[in-house]
């Protein structure tokens, strides 16, 4: 097993000596990262699988891979068809890809909160962006009813509902968990994530429980602001505080995190504060420069390792790069005077 950021710049997991099709088959096996100081600092082996080595640069990859393959299979998306989403970002990324490689239109409808470097990407690939108010769920104007609504006026068009369409969890039950399985020998004592669908964490999680029947234990990491920490621990939907991270957090227990949630050993909440400071860490120390949600994740990693005990193996996801949260309205703003050394990166 490699470790730190020579994992990431060598092979590919296992697709390497395989000839893949097109974008789909590059999508997915990606490696497993050693983060070696946090683990020696934690006594135990801490792992980041490195989803930000997907083609799209994201975890949700693998979701919008799922997403199209199984509207192709219900007979719901037929050639020329339109994919409609409503995305923080990175599923759009994903889906606009899949799109364009399968001959199918996209169209996008994102919070006008996420990052500029997203848009453009999205762009790009030739999706048809359209930024709306960030408002909550409750609101008819949330980015995914409109997403619906649109796709519902156009024929042959299908919304992929990435929140509660559970093919997006079975993508991660059918690949991430087994990978991970695999990768580390069928020794992964915890594994936890952050959430927005869910899907990574329901996916990945019921995959590795029935793998090492029941022993992994799956916990959840949220940002503030997310009510999982208080669904998972009281049953109740208490959120306090906002974060700078993106694609990540919730406020309902979506169908995706329905099919597992009651699986879920533990849930807490990682302050803003400890996820830059991770952030700055990791790229100082280990060369691995990461968005925020994968910060967050490692954050929890490093402290689940600590509640599972000496020698405990944690496995958490790398959801994507730093390099897309650049412009001042990513990362970059929201640096704490402590850490603005690290800020200058030239
Ligand atoms: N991190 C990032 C950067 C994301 O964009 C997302 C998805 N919005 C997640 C984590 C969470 O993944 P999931 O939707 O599978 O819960």
């Amino acid at each position: 097993m490699l470790s730190g950021f020579r994992a990431a710049i060598t092979r590919r997991g296992f697709a390497t000596n395989s000839t893949v099709k097109g974008f789909d088959g590059a999508i997915g096996n990606t490696p497993l990262i050693y983060l070696k100081g946090l683990s020696e600092r934690a006594g135990a082996h801490i792992y980041g699988k490195a989803e930000f080595q997907n083609p799209g640069g994201s975890v949700k990859d693998r979701a919008a891979l799922g997403l199209v393959n199984n509207a192709e299979k219900l007979g719901l998306l037929k050639p020329g068809g339109t994919v409609v989403e409503g995305t923080a970002g990175n599923t759009g990324i994903g889906l606009a890809h899949v799109c364009r490689a399968k001959g199918y239109k996209c169209v996008i409808y994102m919070p006008n909160t996420q990052s500029q470097e997203k848009i453009d990407l999205l762009k790009m690939l030739g999706a048809d962006v359209r930024p709306v108010p960030a408002v909550a769920f409750e609101n008819p104007k949330n980015y995914n009813h409109q997403a619906r609504e649109f796709a519902e006026s156009l024929p042959n068009a299908v919304w992929t509902n990435q929140f509660d369409n559970v093919a997006n969890a079975e993508a991660h039950y059918e690949t991430t968990g087994p990978e991970i399985w695999a990768q580390t020998q069928g020794k992964v004592d915890g594994f936890i994530c952050s959430t927005g669908t869910g899907g990574t964490l329901a996916g990945t999680g019921r995959a590795l429980k029935e793998l090492s029947k029941g022993k992994t234990q799956v916990w959840i990491a949220d940002p503030p602001g997310s009510i999982l920490t208080s669904f998972v621990n009281n049953g109740g939907t208490e959120r306090s505080g906002s974060s700078i991270t993106e694609g990540i957090g919730q406020g309902r227990i979506t169908d995706n995190m329905a099919t597992f949630v009651k699986q879920v050993d533990g849930a807490f909440t990682v302050p803003d504060e400890k996820t830059i400071a991770i952030l700055y860490e990791l790229l100082d120390t280990e060369g691995i420069y990461l968005g925020a949600s994968s910060a967050l994740n490692v954050v929890a990693a490093y402290e689940l390792a600590q509640k599972l005990g000496k020698g405990s193996t944690v496995v958490t996801i790398l959801c994507d790069g730093a390099y897309r949260y650049q412009s001042p309205k990513g990362l970059s703003g929201a640096i704490p005077d402590h850490l603005k050394k690290y800020a200058v990166l030239d």
